[in-house]
């Protein structure tokens, strides 16, 4: 097992590539770290199962080099590289008991029989596959199918790396939440490299240590939960990440002076007095907002509950603000003002936290 990295990647599906949009890839060079557990997250159609077939060999990117470690591997096939890879929908020999679905990848590697055997029987039995082990996979449901499917990522212990491609998609929402938990067991016990690719920040922030946002081809952060959820580092992050997202509200940069409703903000982070981005947005999240007695100036337009704490809606000329307020907090009519915590306030240029 090693580190894995691509180096200056980049991929379009076209011939010949001419705008920004002609690929699917834009240039990115990242690294996984050995052992990590990764969730690669973003909005269907940014790149993410292109990313994947790029790591496992089966697209070949129209420029820059994977490497495992000390390697180059941009040459070598699928197989050389020795990465499971668990796709959307389940990829299943359909006369083939459970057992034998299972034991494929092993037999296929010589593995002695005896070692085999046990290997699949722990897998089944973390699967919850036991009592369908003589059963032929086509007489099980898409559940079940899919099971089988994660169950031959997981059976090899030599792998690089294991990657899920949105694998619970077709598994029933209950059943949904317990593999989540057991694949991040599985993890923490055997070790190996993990991507897990989702659209779903709940499932990205509950599997992963660390979590890699793309958004149209990019990536725009690679941090912990809490790293993208106090310094996202593009407005992206911001709104994707959170529920409800952070605010983002276009501001002016004046003298050096972030001005928002009037009022100078203050952020933690701080612009150069000649940032020449055309677009500047303050960014909060509603959990850093509060009432208070000045402050900037809104109307409070709607409120749901959401739990243990209720979202307010209020408005300050075009921009709606969103906050959170505990339970039994006071929440104000009509009119307030509102206060942003200097800590959690940050100033995006063109979209990117500016450091
Ligand atoms: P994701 O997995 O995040 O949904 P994909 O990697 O599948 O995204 O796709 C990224 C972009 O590349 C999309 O615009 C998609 O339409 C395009 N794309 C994916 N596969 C192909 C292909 N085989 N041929 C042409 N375009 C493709
Ligand atoms: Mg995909």
């Amino acid at each position: 097992m090693s580190k894995i990295s691509l180096k200056n990647i980049r991929h379009s599906y076209m011939d010949n590539p001419v705008d920004d949009i002609d690929w699917a890839l834009k240039q990115m060079s990242v690294d996984w770290s050995d052992g990590g557990a990764y969730a690669l997250l973003g909005p269907s159609g940014c790149g993410k199962t292109t990313l994947l077939n790029i790591i496992s060999g089966l697209l070949k990117p129209s420029e820059g080099e994977v490497w495992f470690g000390d390697q180059e591997v941009s040459n070598f096939p699928t197989d050389q590289r020795n990465i499971a890879q668990v796709f959307q929908f389940p990829v299943v020999y359909d006369t083939m008991t459970v057992y034998d679905n299972l034991a494929f990848p092993l037999r296929n590697r010589g593995i002695p029989e005896t070692e085999i055997d046990k290997k699949v029987r722990e897998i089944a039995s973390m699967l919850d596959l036991e009592k369908t082990l003589m059963t032929r996979a086509s007489g099980l449901t898409a559940d079940g199918k899919q099971k089988i499917s994660l169950g031959r990522g997981l059976v090899r212990s030599d792998v690089n790396a294991i990657m899920f491609d949105e694998p619970l998609t077709v598994i029933d929402p209950h059943l949904k939440w317990e593999l989540r938990s057991k694949l991040k067991e599985l993890h923490q016990q055997i070790g190996t490299t993990m991507i897990y690719v989702t659209h779903d920040q709940t499932e990205a922030l509950t599997i992963a240590d660390q979590v890699v946002v793309m958004q149209e081809g990019q990536v725009v952060q690679i941090g912990t939960p809490v790293e993208l959820f106090e310094r996202p580092q593009h407005t992206f992050v911001g709104h994707f990440i959170g529920s409800p997202g952070m605010n983002l509200l276009p501001c002016d940069f004046d003298l050096g002076k972030i001005v928002y409703g009037g009022a100078q903000i203050e952020t933690s982070n701080q612009l150069n007095v000649d940032n020449t981005a055309t677009r500047f947005e303050i960014g909060v999240r509603p959990e850093f907002i509060r009432f208070a007695d000045s402050g900037i100036p809104v109307r409070v337009e709607k409120m749901s509950d959401a739990g243990r704490f209720s979202i307010v809606e209020t408005r300050h000329g075009e921009d709606i603000i969103k906050l959170l307020v505990p339970d039994g907090g006071h929440v104000p009519s009509e009119s307030a003002f509102l206060q942003f915590d200097p800590k959690h306030t940050h100033i995006y240029a063109d979209d990117w936290m500016v450091d």
